[in-house]
Formats: C-alpha cells, sequence, structure tokens
C-alpha cells in the first residue's frame, strides 16, 4: 500500500475505533481530523509537493496541553488505545504561524468548553464582553479561539469534504 493509499485508510481506522471525523481540503492539501469523546484529538495532513505527498500526522490526548507529531503507527496506536505507546517517536509541535496574541485552546472541544466558561462568568459578573463563538485561527489549524464577534467576515478556505 502506498503512503497516500495508508493516509486515506486512517480516516476508516478512526471511525472504527470511535472516533468523529471531518475531512477538509483546501486546493492540494487534504485534512483529516478526528475527535474522541473523552476529549483527545488527532489530525492527519497531505499536501501535494513537487516530489509527492508529504503526510504529517498529529495527536493530543485527553490529559495533554500540546500537539505533538506522530510517525503513522504512532498516530493508529493511538487511536486503538487513546495514548501514545511508550515508545512511540514524538515531536512536539514548536512552531505557529498563529500571531493573533489571543488566547487559545488546542481543539475546538476545549475552545468551546473555555467559551461556555467565560460565558458563565459574563453572567455572573456582567462586566466582561460576551464572547460568542469559536473559530479555528486562520494561520494554524491547531488552534481555535474565541471571539466577541457573531459574525464571520472572512473566507473560509477549508472546505468539509464528504467521505
Ligand atoms: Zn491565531
Amino acid at each position: 500500500m502506498t503512503e497516500r493509499a495508508a493516509f486515506d485508510q486512517v480516516a476508516a481506522q478512526m471511525t472504527a475505533h470511535g472516533w468523529s471525523i471531518s475531512r477538509q481540503r483546501e486546493g492540494d492539501e487534504v485534512r483529516i481530523e478526528g475527535t474522541h469523546a473523552d476529549g483527545a484529538a488527532v489530525m492527519a495532513t497531505a499536501r501535494l509537493k513537487a516530489k509527492g505527498w508529504e503526510m504529517r500526522y498529529y495527536v493530543i490526548g485527553n490529559g495533554s496541553s500540546h500537539w505533538v507529531r506522530v510517525r503513522r503507527d504512532g498516530l493508529v496506536n493511538f487511536l486503538e488505545s487513546g495514548e501514545l505507546a511508550p515508545t512511540a517517536q514524538t515531536w512536539p509541535v514548536m512552531h505557529s504561524k498563529c500571531s493573533c496574541r489571543k488566547q487559545y485552546a488546542p481543539t475546538q472541544a476545549r475552545a468551546l468548553r473555555a467559551l461556555e466558561e467565560a460565558r458563565r462568568r459574563h453572567l455572573r459578573k456582567g462586566s466582561e464582553k460576551v464572547e460568542e463563538r469559536v473559530y479555528r485561527c486562520p494561520a494554524d489549524a491547531r488552534r481555535w479561539h474565541m471571539t466577541a464577534k457573531t459574525a464571520w467576515n472572512g473566507r473560509e478556505t477549508w472546505a468539509e469534504v464528504k467521505a
């Protein structure tokens, strides 16, 4: 099996192990995201480069605040067990193109939880601005921000695709 075919198979493996998946694409880049009810998340990206497809796999555990990059076998293992094997090779995700200077959460589920808390605080105190919704950082797919703006006025570049 080619690496590209193995990448596509990752989505089926996510579903088989109870992860909710979302596939998105923009131009020559494809992204598959999986979220687990316990708060863990995974992401696989495939980008068409001059020399062929470049695949990347990322995971973030339920109790972890940082994404790590793993090999595909590390991701598959994570999908099955919900945690990284002690022997798995990992690369911490250190760099971000996000320059929003805003607080961020590493997953949509956690951003939504933070939004709920912010809205409860607002109800108690009444003084803070009301945070309205969460959105993915336009510069970093692994960051989510909150905003008080109700409407999205930018362009949605990544389109959701059906499997
Ligand atoms: Zn940002």
